[in-house]
């Protein structure tokens, strides 16, 4: 304050004390203070009173209203009005009360002050009035001596400065908050500086003009000079924007910040200071702000606890940042990463530019390459692809590293012709000098007709390209098409029902008859699995048992068939019939699990079925694959007593002097051969089958009897057994019940005459 109050208390009226030298201001900063009375004297006095005053720095400006009806026209233009001296009567009796309410609710003025005054001793408004409205301070007129009424303005203008100091900095520091939450990778530091100056100006109350925040380069130990970039600035210093310090002009500021930067401690001059914000990371931060008066000492104490507190926030920011860079960045390629790529596409496709393509390559037999020339070499030959896919395709096409061995690419459709793309992989690449020979397979996708947030859809659907192309056709190309996509997720669909579909035990089996073709004794029975969905529906065990083998619940539910087959042997048993065997077919998955044996010998002791009657039905296929496992799975099964069927037999490729060795009892004609049997070409296979069955010792089955003529065309041949739709369909264990006893009936009255 720059009065010299003298030490008189007299009335204002009588006060005629020397007056303070006028002081040149220092800037058009003024505190507004608004004088409301309908004495003219008073407005006059309070006035000459206060002439030249300063107040903080800072000389008064006034504002004089006469009736209540004025104030609230005037105040409606107006704002930063610092102290309201209120008249309490005016035209009303509560005419200045009735003010402060407009005041307090209407204009939602919270931080301006509000001295009243009121010309007759004795009237006091109510308390309650002072504290709901934040009333500063009440005065009777002639308690208003120049000295008085300088002492309460002042207290009153600092109240309003401090009110509105806690508001800028509360302000800045949401904005601060804001900016840390809203960090994109790249723009973190810079919106946090943005929010640093904002706060500055707002605490100190300057205006956000001359303001300017450097930080330094990364420093490299012992290299110096340092490079400092701008990287926030306001007012006439926007255009320096992401320019060194050094574009800068002026030279005081240039060595202030420097100074700063170097020293690492803050510096003030009359007219500026320079902010330092340590933070533990070696990229310290400085903000110039060019000071249109001395700052108080009760800014520098704010400021510095200002500056360490964000010091701490700007470790805060350089962690995000590490974090941020981590989340969005491979580390061993520096590439961006799979969540990246996704968000990126996703800005692409809210671009809504056409023809763009989307990307996977894969690099073919990574996994190998890996387990034989050991992770070094993998991590090398990545780096080599990631390079020349950069190279070759420059800037303009984005590049990812989405998993292990597949990079993600987008952009222009044209830079990304397939044919290009495998372009890139007919030069070796080299690794430890020596040339390596990679190919690639690749899934694409155009990105046409996929929406704003479909980043994560268009990843997926590549995959499935991707997938495609590297079970058909490696080192080649697939684009993705729709129709790809809706078998894919029907899948996925079927396989989610069937997976609550044996939980809940909707799954059943059906049991087709086996008969000796000649006699027409009823030899066995073959399990078949069925699956009724939700609408009733029956879906063939050829649709869903790929994807159970697909998705390993072939293992739960391979074992649950094979169970449910003897426990239903074991009660036809019971119930006096005697079917045979019963056949339950056995998924090659099923076979290769270690605990195989372990489980039919399980099923078996379980359900106290004679390992005689169970026989096993394995696809040609499983023969093929891995020799001795298969040989030793079959000795185990043949020394537990069970007996082994070849199915679909002459569908695969079995090898014959193999068959010879193993311990097969039977061969299955597969249906196809049967069903082609009456055509004149049609019976040869199944001749063909039946005479190696003979050779081999080995009983012969066909499968898929639909015509009476079938049975007598196959045991002609001299095949053994045979099922079909003309000898019995698959059928529930009730049902088959009453078919067995119908059927034994049927067959011992035909064979009686001509037995006697
Ligand atoms: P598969 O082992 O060759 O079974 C014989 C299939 O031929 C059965 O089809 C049966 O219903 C059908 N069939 C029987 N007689 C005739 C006929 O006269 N004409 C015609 N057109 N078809 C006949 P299904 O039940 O649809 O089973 C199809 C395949 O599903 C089976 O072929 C088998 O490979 C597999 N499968 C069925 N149940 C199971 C099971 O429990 N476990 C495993 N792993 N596979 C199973
Ligand atoms: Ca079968
Ligand atoms: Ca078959």
């Amino acid at each position: 304050m720059s009065v010299d109050c003298g030490d008189d208390d007299a009335l204002l009226f009588d006060d005629d004390a020397e007056q303070p030298a006028p002081l040149a201001p220092q800037n058009a900063r003024t505190w507004k203070i608004a004088i409301v009375d309908d004495d003219d004297d008073v407005h006059r006095t309070t006035c000459f009173a206060l002439e030249y005053v300063q107040i903080l720095n800072r000389p008064l400006e006034f504002i004089h209203t006469y009736s209540k009806e004025e104030t609230r026209r005037v105040f409606a233009g107006e704002s930063d009005i610092a102290v309201i001296l209120l008249d309490v009567v005016m035209e009303t009796e509560h005419a200045g009360l009735e003010l402060v309410s407009y005041i307090r609710d209407e204009l939602q003025w919270h931080d301006t002050r509000i001295i009243l005054r009121t010309g007759q001793p004795g009237y006091a408004p109510e308390e309650d009035a002072i504290r709901d409205y934040d009333i500063n301070d009440y005065k009777t007129k002639n308690e208003l001596t120049r000295k008085k009424l300088l002492t309460a303005l002042t207290a009153a203008v600092r109240s309003y400065e401090q009110i509105r100091t806690i508001d800028a900095s509360r302000r800045g520091l949401h904005q601060i908050i804001l900016s840390s939450a809203a960090f994109t990778f790249d723009h973190g530091i810079q919106a946090f500086a943005a929010g640093v100056i904002t706060q500055i100006a707002a605490l100190c109350g300057v205006p956000p003009e001359g303001l300017l925040c450097a930080q330094g380069e990364l420093a490299e130990q012992g290299k110096s000079p340092q490079i400092f970039n701008v990287i926030a600035s306001a007012g006439r210093y926007s255009e320096l924007m992401n320019r060194t310090i050094d574009d800068i002009h002026d030279e005081r500021i240039r060595d202030a910040l420097k100074h700063v930067l170097i020293r690492g401690e803050s510096l003030f001059t009359e007219h500026s200071m320079t902010l330092y914000f340590a933070g533990r990371s070696n990229r310290p931060l400085a903000a110039y702000i060019d000071l249109p008066f001395a700052l108080s000492e009760i800014n520098h104490h704010l400021l510095e606890v200002f500056c360490s507190n964000l010091g701490v926030c700007l470790d805060n920011l350089g962690l995000i940042n590490q974090l941020k860079n981590h989340a969005y960045r491979d580390q061993l390629l520096k590439l961006p990463n799979r969540l990246k790529f996704i968000e990126q596409i996703d800005l692409l496709l809210q671009q809504k530019q056409s023809d763009q393509m989307a990307v996977l390559i894969d690099i073919d037999d990574f996994a190998e390459i890996n387990d034989v020339l050991g992770h070094h070499y993998g991590d090398l030959l990545l780096q080599a692809v990631a390079d020349r896919l950069h190279q070759e395709l420059g800037q303009q096409i984005f590049l990812a590293r989405i998993s292990g061995d597949v990079f993600g690419l987008f952009g222009d459709a044209a830079l990304l012709q397939p044919e290009r793309l495998r372009g890139l992989f007919t030069t070796p690449f080299f690794i430890e000098e020596t040339a390596h020979a990679v190919s690639g397979s690749m899934g694409m996708v155009a990105l046409e007709g996929y929406e704003g947030n479909d980043g994560a859809e268009v990843l997926k659907d590549a995959s499935i390209a991707l997938k495609r192309t590297k079970s058909q056709q490696r080192g080649t190309y697939t684009l993705f098409t729709r129709q790809m996509g809706i078998q894919i997720r029907e899948r996925a669909t079927l396989m989610q029902h069937l997976h609550k579909a044996f939980d809940a035990e909707r799954l059943f089996l059906m049991y087709q008859p086996q008969i000796d073709l000649v006699s027409g004794k009823l030899t066995g029975l073959e399990a078949l699995i069925r699956w009724r969905n939700d609408d009733g529906q029956l879906i063939p065990p050829n649709d869903f048992i790929p994807l159970a083998e697909y998705s390993g619940l072939i293992i739960s539910l391979g074992a649950w068939v094979l169970r449910t087959a003897c426990f239903t042997m074991v009660r036809l048993q019971q119930a006096g019939l005697t079917p045979g065997r019963i056949g339950v077919n056995v998924s090659v998955i099923q076979f290769r699990q270690d605990d195989f044996i372990d489980i039919v010998r399980r099923a078996l002791q379980d359900s106290g079925l004679d390992a005689h009657k169970l026989e096993l039905e394995i696809t040609e296929s499983v023969t093929m694959s891995s020799a001795a496992l298969f040989e030793s799975r079959l000795n185990q099964l043949k020394a537990l007593g069970v007996s082994i069927a070849i199915d679909d037999f002459g569908t695969g490729f079995s090898s014959l002097s193999y068959l010879d060795k193993l311990p097969v009892d039977r061969l299955k004609i597969d249906r196809a051969f049967v069903q082609q049997i009456d055509t004149p070409e049609g019976p040869r296979i199944a001749e063909l089958i039946t005479q190696l069955g003979q050779k081999l010792g080995l009983q012969v089955i066909a499968e898929g009897i639909e015509q009476a003529e079938h049975i007598k065309i196959l045991a002609n041949m001299g095949c053994h057994e045979g099922q079909g739709f003309h000898i019995g369909r698959p059928m529930p264990e009730e049902q088959l019940i009453d078919w067995i006893r119908t059927y034994v009936n049927t067959q011992s009255a035909q064979n009686t005459p001509e037995s006697c």
